[in-house]
Protein backbone atom coordinates (compact mmCIF):
# COMPACT_ATOMS: atom_id res chain seq x y z
CA UNK A 1 0.00 0.00 0.00
CA UNK A 2 1.72 3.41 -1.25
CA UNK A 3 0.25 6.74 0.47
CA UNK A 4 0.30 8.52 -2.66
CA UNK A 5 -1.15 5.77 -4.81
CA UNK A 6 -4.64 6.85 -6.46
CA UNK A 7 -5.23 3.14 -7.14
CA UNK A 8 -4.10 1.83 -3.80
CA UNK A 9 -6.61 4.53 -2.24
CA UNK A 10 -9.36 2.93 -4.46
CA UNK A 11 -8.37 -0.48 -3.40
CA UNK A 12 -8.50 0.70 0.26
CA UNK A 13 -12.04 1.99 -0.91
CA UNK A 14 -11.02 5.67 -0.34
CA UNK A 15 -13.59 6.89 -3.09
CA UNK A 16 -16.15 4.36 -2.89
CA UNK A 17 -15.38 3.01 -6.20
CA UNK A 18 -17.86 0.55 -7.64
CA UNK A 19 -15.76 -2.42 -8.40
CA UNK A 20 -17.38 -4.65 -11.26
CA UNK A 21 -15.37 -7.57 -9.92
CA UNK A 22 -13.39 -8.48 -6.36
CA UNK A 23 -11.34 -11.66 -5.63
CA UNK A 24 -8.43 -12.24 -2.86
CA UNK A 25 -5.46 -10.45 -5.41
CA UNK A 26 -7.13 -7.98 -7.51
CA UNK A 27 -10.06 -5.22 -8.32
CA UNK A 28 -11.76 -4.76 -11.22
CA UNK A 29 -13.37 -1.25 -11.82
CA UNK A 30 -14.38 0.88 -14.54
CA UNK A 31 -11.79 3.30 -16.33
CA UNK A 32 -12.97 7.13 -14.72
CA UNK A 33 -12.28 8.48 -19.15
CA UNK A 34 -13.05 5.40 -21.70
CA UNK A 35 -11.02 4.64 -24.46
CA UNK A 36 -14.10 2.11 -25.76
CA UNK A 37 -17.78 1.52 -24.55
CA UNK A 38 -16.44 -1.08 -22.11
CA UNK A 39 -13.28 -0.15 -20.51
CA UNK A 40 -12.46 -1.80 -17.14
CA UNK A 41 -8.81 -1.94 -15.15
CA UNK A 42 -7.67 -4.90 -13.30
CA UNK A 43 -5.64 -3.95 -10.81
CA UNK A 44 -3.58 -5.77 -8.32
CA UNK A 45 -4.35 -5.42 -4.23
CA UNK A 46 -0.60 -5.51 -4.52
CA UNK A 47 0.74 -2.20 -5.17
CA UNK A 48 3.87 -2.85 -7.50
CA UNK A 49 4.99 0.15 -9.76
CA UNK A 50 4.72 -1.13 -13.40
CA UNK A 51 5.33 -4.55 -15.61
CA UNK A 52 9.00 -3.89 -15.38
CA UNK A 53 9.16 -4.20 -11.51
CA UNK A 54 6.79 -7.06 -11.13
CA UNK A 55 8.67 -10.57 -10.20
CA UNK A 56 6.06 -12.75 -9.38
CA UNK A 57 4.98 -14.95 -12.63
CA UNK A 58 2.23 -16.55 -10.50
CA UNK A 59 0.49 -12.80 -9.76
CA UNK A 60 0.74 -12.56 -13.34
CA UNK A 61 -1.21 -15.43 -14.21
CA UNK A 62 -4.25 -14.76 -11.65
CA UNK A 63 -4.40 -11.14 -13.35
CA UNK A 64 -5.03 -12.86 -16.67
CA UNK A 65 -6.93 -15.35 -14.98
CA UNK A 66 -9.45 -12.11 -13.35
CA UNK A 67 -9.75 -11.26 -16.88
CA UNK A 68 -11.19 -14.08 -18.18
CA UNK A 69 -13.28 -14.10 -14.80
CA UNK A 70 -14.57 -10.37 -15.38
CA UNK A 71 -15.37 -10.70 -18.92
CA UNK A 72 -17.21 -14.07 -18.34
CA UNK A 73 -19.16 -12.38 -15.58
CA UNK A 74 -20.59 -9.63 -17.90
CA UNK A 75 -20.34 -11.09 -20.80
CA UNK A 76 -18.23 -9.83 -22.77
CA UNK A 77 -16.38 -12.85 -25.35
CA UNK A 78 -14.31 -10.54 -27.69
CA UNK A 79 -12.14 -7.52 -25.90
CA UNK A 80 -8.65 -6.52 -25.98
CA UNK A 81 -6.23 -6.24 -22.78
CA UNK A 82 -3.63 -3.54 -22.33
CA UNK A 83 -0.50 -3.02 -20.42
CA UNK A 84 0.83 0.73 -20.55
CA UNK A 85 4.77 0.26 -19.64
CA UNK A 86 6.80 3.37 -18.64
CA UNK A 87 6.04 6.80 -19.08
CA UNK A 88 6.89 6.78 -23.02
CA UNK A 89 4.29 4.14 -23.62
CA UNK A 90 1.54 6.05 -22.23
CA UNK A 91 1.90 4.78 -18.93
CA UNK A 92 0.05 7.83 -16.24
CA UNK A 93 -0.57 5.79 -13.22
CA UNK A 94 2.42 3.69 -11.85
CA UNK A 95 0.20 0.95 -9.97
CA UNK A 96 0.28 -2.02 -12.14
CA UNK A 97 -2.96 -2.56 -14.61
CA UNK A 98 -4.42 -4.37 -17.05
CA UNK A 99 -6.73 -2.57 -19.62
CA UNK A 100 -9.62 -4.21 -20.62
CA UNK A 101 -11.72 -2.97 -23.79
CA UNK A 102 -14.39 -3.91 -25.94
CA UNK A 103 -17.72 -2.79 -28.17
CA UNK A 104 -20.05 -5.28 -27.16
CA UNK A 105 -21.88 -7.57 -24.59
P1 LIG B 1 -2.33 4.15 -17.92
O1 LIG B 1 -2.21 5.29 -18.90
O2 LIG B 1 -2.12 2.81 -18.54
O3 LIG B 1 -1.50 4.39 -16.68
O4 LIG B 1 -3.85 4.11 -17.49
C1 LIG B 1 -4.36 4.81 -16.41
C2 LIG B 1 -5.85 4.75 -16.58
O5 LIG B 1 -6.44 4.99 -15.32
C3 LIG B 1 -6.40 5.81 -17.54
O6 LIG B 1 -7.12 5.16 -18.58
C4 LIG B 1 -7.30 6.67 -16.65
O7 LIG B 1 -8.46 7.10 -17.32
C5 LIG B 1 -7.61 5.73 -15.51
N1 LIG B 1 -7.90 6.37 -14.24
C6 LIG B 1 -7.17 7.32 -13.60
N2 LIG B 1 -7.75 7.65 -12.44
C7 LIG B 1 -8.85 6.86 -12.31
C8 LIG B 1 -9.86 6.73 -11.33
N3 LIG B 1 -9.86 7.47 -10.23
N4 LIG B 1 -10.85 5.84 -11.53
C9 LIG B 1 -10.87 5.09 -12.66
N5 LIG B 1 -9.95 5.16 -13.62
C10 LIG B 1 -8.95 6.03 -13.45
ZN1 LIG C 1 -0.67 1.54 -5.58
Amino acid sequence: MEENCIFCKIIRGDFNTEFVLENDYAVVFNDINPAAPIHMLVVPKLHVESLNELDNEELLGKLMMTVREVTKKIGLNSYKTLINTGKDAGQEVFHLHIHIMGDKK
